[in-house]
């Protein structure tokens, strides 16, 4: 195996398979709301309510999904290369939901938050919550009630893992970028600092991503069959 240091960036593309849709596109999980009306504090601040019945169902509906090849073959990959004791893979997704876990991959940092996890405003306590968050819901820390939201980075709120990440990029010797368009700051950079720190990139998208000169290899198709094949060829050399 040529590399040992894997990182994986993993966007909305590896998900729409498993029927979670790209939150802006048709039918998307936005349910035709602007993210401005849920994904910002001052929505949250200004109408907990409905922001927090919005999560409640895009909760559900995301712990209903099942991963899908892409994900199986990452975990796959994961499971081989720490059985040998040949590397590891670190995944850093943008996904909100839980189909890395659910793929059984041990090492998966959600920079944009996870639906599975609620956070306390007051407190910053953060736990691993599958159930629907209510007005009543309270803090398990500090007992607060009306201070429990879904532990998601809103817009404009700093990513999460941001040290860890650096340290990922940093000491890459390969990293593939999955599902992802490469529009979004600063996720979108995160590649071309992989490469200048010596990794090999790679894309798996359906469409070349905006950042295309960022990768060594861009692999145009459906993740869920180009990566799982990629993978199999790279654990046979
Ligand atoms: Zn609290």
């Amino acid at each position: 195996m040529e590399y040992q240091n894997i990182v994986f960036l993993t966007g909305a593309g590896i998900s729409a398979p498993s029927g979670l849709q790209t939150f802006r596109g048709e039918n998307g999980l936005w349910y035709n709301r602007n993210p401005e009306d849920v994904a910002t504090l001052k929505a949250f601040e200004d109408n907990p309510l409905f922001v927090l019945r919005f999560y409640n169902r895009l909760r559900k509906e995301m712990l209903q999904a099942e991963p899908n090849a892409a994900h199986l073959a990452i975990a796959e990959l994961e499971k081989k290369l720490a059985d040998s004791r040949q590397g590891c893979v670190n995944i850093l997704t943008q996904n909100i939901d839980t189909l890395h876990e659910k793929a059984n991959s041990s090492r998966v940092f959600h920079i944009h938050g996870s639906i599975a996890s609620a956070r306390c405003t007051k407190c910053n306590c953060v736990w691993h919550n599958e159930r629907s968050i209510l007005l009543m819901t309270p803090c398990p820390a500090c007992q607060s009630v009306g201070t429990v939201r879904p532990d998601i980075v809103f817009f404009k709120e700093p990513l999460q893992y941001q040290g860890l990440t650096e340290h990922f990029l940093k000491n890459a010797d390969l990293f593939i970028a999955v599902g992802t368009s490469g529009k979004i700051a600063p996720a979108s950079h995160f590649a071309a600092e992989a490469k200048a720190h010596g990794a090999k990139t790679m894309a798996f998208n359906l469409e070349e991503p905006e950042n295309k000169q960022d990768f060594d290899e861009v692999i145009l198709g459906p993740a869920e069959q180009t990566l799982p094949q990629f993978i199999k060829e790279l654990l046979s050399n």
